[in-house]
């Protein structure tokens, strides 16, 4: 047997032995997705088992160096150890935006010190993370944010306001975008990590129409920050947040999520027996795109690995991808006729398809909008300035 097929051999047997049978059930809600962190509670005894057992393994982040809390898997043996966790539809252990986007920053602009220090704690869910970087004023404009840290010899005193921030108020760190010097718009921010108990933070939900709080504004007034908890060089922070955003772009294009959970078309005929052809029709256009999303992700993320991305490539996936999982809930509203837009019965399951579906019109503006990706993909594509 190859090198391979004995890993998978490996994977297959412990996840037999250590992934509880609850944690092969489908996600139902958000009570099922464990986020980690200070606070967290856990649904259930099995979601804390098997956060623990694989945070032990390093499978939280297989692919991460083992001196980092990963299990220091090739870019192979990571595909084929998602391969045997789709097998039995196991749950990710950890859902976290330190996996997804903190973390390869730290990987690639971190400190020897910082890493240790942050990447065990994110791959053992001890702390969860939130994002710092829009301002009521600076969305896809990003560059021209205004929060501004003042020096203060070893720490920086920050001010300012961010806005849409996801989960701040659960969050127990941020990684935040922050104007160090105001003469040099893209070389004038700094990268900063800091703890959201820190005095002088807070957080007000904003509630939005599917009737969740996912995300806040968040308040900084007067917040302490010592100099060792800036990522990069001081005034170069832009580079980190561009290479973080490609992670976030790649992480919010997974929603597509290709032909991962099968055929549309044939999941609703069997829910609903579908007649009208034109829905027919349009089920199989998709599952086809969703077929060819799925094939062009994967040699995408293949290429990543082996340093052959294009920059374009992150965009092109999250635009391609967010704008499938916003058809494939149009299509599932379409298929379940006036019904789907129940709202709070418990046949619909508190109206999970119809708030799935309100909840996919952000995918195309989280992350960075589908027209700023288009913007930036031809700008990527064709070399212009500006890229
Ligand atoms: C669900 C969700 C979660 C989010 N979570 C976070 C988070 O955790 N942390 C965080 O910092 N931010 C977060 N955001 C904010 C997100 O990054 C911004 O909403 C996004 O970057 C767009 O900025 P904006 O809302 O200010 O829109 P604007 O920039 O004001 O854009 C308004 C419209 O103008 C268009 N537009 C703007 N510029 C151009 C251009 N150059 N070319 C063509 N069209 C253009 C846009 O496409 C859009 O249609 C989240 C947003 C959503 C929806």
């Amino acid at each position: 047997m190859s090198d391979l097929e004995n890993f998978r051999q490996e994977a297959r047997a412990w996840l037999e032995a250590n992934c509880p049978p609850e944690m092969r059930e489908p996600v139902r809600d958000e009570d099922d997705v464990c986020w980690g962190g200070r606070n967290f509670q856990f649904k259930s005894e099995a979601q804390k088992t098997w956060l623990d057992r694989c945070a032990a393994k390093g499978y939280t982040v297989p692919d991460w160096p083992k001196p980092y809390g990963g299990a220091g898997l090739s870019a192979a043996e990571a595909k084929v150890w998602r391969e045997e966790m789709a097998r039995i539809n196991a749950r990710p252990p950890l859902s976290s935006f330190g996996i997804w986007m903190l973390g390869p920053a730290l990987l690639k602009f971190g400190t020897e010190e910082q890493k240790v220090h942050y990447l065990n704690q994110i791959a053992r869910g001890e702390i969860r993370w939130c994002q710092g970087y829009s301002e009521p004023g600076s969305g896809s404009d990003l560059v021209s944010l205004q929060t501004f840290g003042e020096d203060k010899g070893d720490h920086w005193v920050v001010n300012g306001q961010k806005i849409w921030t996801s989960y701040a108020d659960k969050a127990d760190w941020i990684f935040c975008l922050v104007r160090t010097d105001k003469a040099n718009k893209y070389q004038g921010i700094s990268f900063l990590l800091f703890d959201m108990a820190s005095p002088g933070v807070s957080t007000k939900p904003i509630l939005l129409i599917s009737g969740n709080s996912p995300f806040c504004e968040t308040f900084f007034d007067n917040v302490s920050v010592p100099k060792n908890q800036i990522v990069g060089e001081l005034n170069r922070g832009w580079d980190v947040a561009k290479y973080l955003l490609g992670h976030e772009r790649e992480m919010i294009s997974a929603t597509g999520g290709g032909d991962r959970a099968g055929s549309l078309g044939a999941a609703l005929l069997r829910a609903s027996g579908l007649e009208d052809p034109v829905l027919r029709a349009d089920l199989a256009l998709f599952d086809v795109d969703a077929l060819a999303f799925s094939a062009m992700s994967e040699k995408f993320m293949d290429e990543v690995k082996v340093g052959r991305g294009h920059p374009a490539q992150p965009n092109m996936m999250k635009y391609a991808g967010t704008e499938l999982n916003k058809r494939r809930l149009e299509l599932v509203m379409a298929a379940g006729g006036s019904a789907a837009l129940e709202w709070d019965s418990e046949a619909s399951n508190g109206g999970a398809n119809a708030r799935n579906w309100l909840r996919t019109k952000a995918n195309s503006i989280e992350g960075g909008t589908s027209e700023v990706m288009l913007g930036v993909i031809s700008k990527r594509i064709l070399d212009l300035p500006g890229a």
